[in-house]
């Protein structure tokens, strides 16, 4: 990335135990009415994260300038660094989770990215 584009990502989040899972859920749950399923939507139950599972595991990137899109995806959506993933990223073995409109009722997560192989490169999408 650093030799097609000039930048970098960093790793705001890796593996995480079922323990910080469940932490993090409870964390969030204000933030969505005390909803379990509306809390699910945007934080996965322990057992249930790709971040606690190292067979996939998953990263969730952060910019230099500090943008993750918590709270409008959008704006990672918006960067050079998102666009350099869904053309490359995939020839490291990894493939965004949730793009939009997932049927798996998660949000968009631009940032959250989890490798799968090395077999199956994801195509990109413009
Ligand atoms: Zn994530």
């Amino acid at each position: 990335m650093e030799r097609d584009i000039g930048k970098r990502l960093l790793v705001e989040s890796g593996y995480r135990s079922a323990a910080y899972q469940l932490y993090l859920f409870i964390f969030y749950m204000p933030k969505h009415g005390y909803s379990i399923q509306e809390t699910n939507r945007f934080v996965a139950l322990p057992g249930c994260s790709e971040h606690g599972y190292p067979q996939q595991q998953a990263i969730d990137f952060i910019n230099q300038e500090g943008i993750n899109g918590e709270d409008k995806p959008e704006e990672f959506e918006a960067l050079p660094e998102y666009q350099w993933l869904t053309e490359h990223a995939g020839e490291y073995g990894f493939v965004l989770s949730y793009p939009r409109n997932n049927d798996q009722n998660t949000s968009f997560e631009p940032w959250h990215w989890s490798y799968r192989s090395h077999q199956s490169p994801v195509t990109s999408h413009q």
